[in-house]
């Protein structure tokens, strides 16, 4: 059982669409704690993702994950654009030449995505940031993967963990980003970008999951 190449297309075509219908929830999550940008942002950069898919559909996973980083970063500015597209262009490392991913291959590409994008952004947990709900995600996923979970579980268990984190993120004073500027003002909101990471989480569970 793997995660075919159509999947992971329909992952991030869904999460194009994901990320169109949940842009005012995005800008006004980044209203409260930010410039109000997040959503037009990933709604822009997602867009163009969309367009580019099919011109790239026919290579490999990774070629395909390295197109969306690299649309990413050219057509989003900010903070998210560069950590999305490293997120991306990471894990397309890991699935080069693949057609299809394992659970632990996906596990490893997600958590070297991730990785980037930490070593990219230099966000530990707890500092209010889109790594709030991808650290946990990751944990899950890779804990699953070695207990030799389904693609299912492991996902639906990803995908909880990521909602729990992008939830934890609304008493935490923010430590990285714009949302760093208001220091105790920050406490009470959810991070716009754990926001948009749980959505892709969430998108990954109802997209790459077994037939
Ligand atoms: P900008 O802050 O430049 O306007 P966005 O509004 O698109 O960019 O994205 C804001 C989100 O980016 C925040 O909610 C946070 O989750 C994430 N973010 C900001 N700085 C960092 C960082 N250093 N590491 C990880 N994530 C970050
Ligand atoms: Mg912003």
């Amino acid at each position: 059982m793997a995660i075919s190449k159509e999947q992971i297309i329909h992952w991030i075509t869904s999460y194009a669409a994901v990320v169109h219908e949940n842009k005012e929830l995005l800008t006004q999550l980044d209203a409260e704690i930010g410039d109000a940008d997040h959503g037009a942002s990933m709604d822009r950069g997602f867009q163009a993702v969309a367009q580019k898919l099919p011109t790239v559909a026919e290579q490999d996973i990774g070629a395909i994950f390295k197109s969306v980083g690299m649309t990413l970063v050219s057509t989003v500015g900010g903070a998210s654009g560069p950590l999305y597209g490293t997120l991306f262009m990471q894990m397309s490392m890991k699935a080069a030449g693949l057609q299809e991913l394992s659970l632990a291959e996906f596990a490893a590409a997600f958590d070297t995505g991730v990785k980037g994008v930490v070593m990219r952004g230099k966000a530990n947990p707890g500092e209010k940031t889109m790594i709030d709900s991808l650290m946990p995600a990751v944990d899950a996923l890779n804990a699953a993967a070695t207990n030799g979970a389904s693609i299912a579980t492991a996902l639906h268990d990803a995908e909880r963990s990521a909602y729990k984190g992008m939830l934890d993120t609304i008493p935490l004073i923010a430590r990285k980003g714009r949302a760093s500027y208001l220091g105790e003002r920050a406490i009470g909101h959810q991070d716009p970008g754990a926001t948009s990471s749980y959505l892709l989480v969430k998108t990954a569970a109802e997209t790459l999951t077994d037939a």
